[in-house]
C-alpha cells in the first residue's frame, strides 16, 4: 500500500554543531575558504605535494551542498566545456578508496537517462556522436537492454541513454573522508571557523580574517559554494550567481533492485545508495527563490532562465527579505553573515516530497512499502552559464575563486581538486581552465549554457 511523507520529517543529519578550533596558525602558504568537496578535494591534493595548506569551514565539512547532493559521479549529459575535467575525476573516484583507505561508496554501477519521446532521442544522440573521443562507452540503448537495468516498473520507455563508466558515491561518506586523509597528509582543517575577510598589502592577498584570528598567506582559494558571490562582493569583486533549491528523501534499506546505479525521468530521479535504500528527487522541478542578486543578476541569467523555464519555480518570500537585510560590507573585528548562519539548511518542500513518494510508488510498485525515512533540501548555486569559475581574481592577485559547480560539483569534485591545485601552485594538471574564467561574464563572451542546473 502506497505510503505518504510524515509532515514533520525533515532531516536532522546536519543538526549537530561543529567543534570550533582551539588555536589557529599565525601563517600558512594556501589558505581554502569552505569544506565542501571542492576546497576539501584541493586540500588533499596541496598537502600531498607538501604545501602547508589550511581550510577554514564556517559550519561543519559537507555541512551544504556537498553532503546534500544525490550522489552522482556522472560523465553523462556534461557540457563539454567540463568533459576533460570529468573525465579526471571519474579517474580518480575509481582509485579514491584505496587511495584514502576509506570507502566512500563510490560504484561504478551506471547512469540512465531514461527517453519518451524522440525529440529526446536526437538530442542524446548529439551529445553521444559530440562526445565519443572521450571514449566513456556513452550509448543509446533499446528498451529490451533497458529491461535489464530498470525492472519492476508500471512504465515503458523507448530507451535510455546510458553511461556504463559513470558512477555513485555517498555524500555524507566522501568529503568528511577526503578532510581525513588531507589532515593526515599535513592539511590544518577548522570547522566553526568562518572567514571575515582579506587583507590586502601592496595590492596583493596578505592575509585571512577569520572569527578566531587571522592567518598570514599570500595565496587564498574561496571555495565557498552558495556564499561565494557575497563574500567577494564585499571584495569589490564581482561573481555572478544565483541559488536554486532541491528537495531530497531517502529510504529506508530494501533488498528490492528496481535499478542498481542511478536514473532519470521526468517525474523521479533514484540512486541505489550503499545501505541499499534509495536517494530520490523530482525528475526535473527546481525551485528558485527570487531575491536581490535575481535583479542585480538576472540578464546575465536570461539564456539559462529560458533553457529552465519548464523545470524552474519561481517563489518571492523570506529570501528576498534576508538578503536584502544582509550587510553588503562589515568590518573584519565584529561578526560577520558567515557566522549568524553557519549551514544554510533549506526546509524541503513538502508538496515535492509528496510527488517524489506519489511517483515513486506508480513507476515502481515494489518501493510502494518502502518507507521514506529522511528529506532534506539543498542550496544549489550556479553561474550564467551553468559551468563553474576557476580563477584568479584580476582585481586582487593571489585570490583565487572555484564556484559555480551547479548540480554537478560532485562527480567533478576530485578532478577539480587536481585541476584548482595545480592552478594554484602555478605547476598546472594538464587540465585547460580557460573555459572557466571570471572575464568570460564581463568581456563580451557571448554566454552559451548547454547543460540544465
Ligand atoms: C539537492 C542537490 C543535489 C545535487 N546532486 C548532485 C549530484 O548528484 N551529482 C553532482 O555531481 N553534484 C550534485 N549536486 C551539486 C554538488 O553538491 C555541488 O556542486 C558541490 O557539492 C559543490 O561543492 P562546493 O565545495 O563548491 O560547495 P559546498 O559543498 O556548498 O561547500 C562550500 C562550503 O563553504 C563554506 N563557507 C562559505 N563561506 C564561508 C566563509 N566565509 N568562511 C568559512 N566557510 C565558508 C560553507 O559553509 C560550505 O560548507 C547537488 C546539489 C544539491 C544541493
Amino acid at each position: 500500500m502506497s505510503q505518504t511523507v510524515p509532515p514533520n520529517l525533515v532531516s536532522r543529519t546536519w543538526s549537530h554543531p561543529a567543534e570550533p578550533p582551539k588555536a589557529i596558525p599565525d601563517a600558512a602558504d594556501i589558505v581554502i575558504i569552505g569544506g565542501g568537496i571542492i576546497g576539501i578535494s584541493t586540500a588533499w591534493f596541496l598537502a600531498r605535494q607538501g604545501i602547508d595548506v589550511v581550510v577554514c569551514e564556517k559550519g561543519h565539512i559537507a555541512g551544504e551542498q556537498s553532503g546534500r547532493n544525490w550522489g552522482w559521479v556522472r560523465q553523462q549529459g556534461r557540457d563539454s566545456r567540463e568533459m576533460p575535467m570529468i573525465v579526471e575525476s571519474l579517474r580518480i573516484w575509481r582509485q579514491l578508496g584505496e587511495a584514502i583507505g576509506e570507502d566512500v561508496g563510490f560504484r561504478e554501477q551506471g547512469i540512465l537517462y531514461l527517453i519518451d519521446n524522440d525529440t529526446q532521442f536526437e538530442r542524446f544522440a548529439a551529445w553521444v556522436k559530440a562526445v565519443e573521443h572521450y571514449n566513456i562507452g556513452s550509448r543509446l540503448i533499446d528498451a529490451r537492454e533497458l529491461g535489464g537495468l530498470v525492472q519492476g516498473t508500471t512504465a515503458r520507455w523507448l530507451g535510455a541513454l546510458y553511461t556504463a563508466s559513470d558512477g555513485r558515491a555517498e555524500p555524507h561518506k566522501a568529503t568528511p573522508a577526503l578532510a581525513r586523509a588531507a589532515a593526515r597528509e599535513g592539511a590544518a582543517i577548522f570547522t566553526a571557523c568562518a572567514v571575515r575577510g582579506i587583507e590586502s598589502s601592496a595590492g596583493r592577498v596578505s592575509a585571512v580574517v577569520t572569527e578566531h584570528g587571522t592567518i598570514s598567506t599570500s595565496t587564498v582559494l574561496c571555495a565557498g559554494g552558495a556564499w561565494t558571490s557575497m563574500f567577494c562582493r564585499s571584495l569589490g569583486i564581482r561573481v555572478p550567481q544565483l541559488r536554486v533549491r532541491g528537495t531530497v528523501a531517502r529510504t529506508a534499506p530494501s533488498n528490492r533492485v528496481v535499478c542498481n546505479g542511478n536514473m532519470i525521468e521526468g517525474r523521479l530521479a533514484l540512486r541505489r545508495r550503499l545501505d541499499g535504500g534509495y536517494t530520490l528527487a523530482h525528475g526535473t522541478t527546481l525551485e528558485h527563490p527570487i531575491t536581490p542578486s535575481t535583479i542585480r543578476f538576472g540578464p546575465k541569467f536570461i539564456p539559462a532562465l529560458r533553457m529552465e523555464r519548464r523545470n524552474l519555480r519561481l517563489s518571492l518570500g523570506r529570501a528576498f527579505v534576508d538578503e536584502w537585510n544582509t550587510p553588503k560590507r562589515w568590518s573584519l573585528d565584529e561578526q560577520s553573515p558567515f557566522e549568524k548562519c553557519r549551514v544554510l539548511d533549506p526546509r524541503p518542500n513538502r508538496r515535492i516530497l509528496r510527488q517524489i513518494r506519489e511517483h515513486t510508488d506508480v513507476l515502481f510498485p515494489e518501493l510502494a512499502g518502502v518507507p521514506i525515512v529522511e528529506s532534506w533540501a539543498g542550496t544549489i548555486e550556479m553561474t550564467p552559464d551553468v559551468i563553474p569559475v576557476i580563477d584568479q581574481a584580476e582585481a586582487l592577485p593571489g585570490f583565487f575563486i572555484a564556484t559555480g559547480f551547479s548540480g554537478h560539483g560532485f562527480g567533478i569534485g576530485p578532478g577539480a581538486g587536481k585541476a584548482i591545485a595545480g592552478l594554484l601552485t602555478g605547476d598546472g594538471s594538464g587540465i585547460d581552465l580557460r573555459e572557466f574564467r571570471l572575464g568570460r561574464f564581463f568581456d563580451g563572451t557571448p554566454i552559451r549554457p548547454q547543460t540544465s542546473v
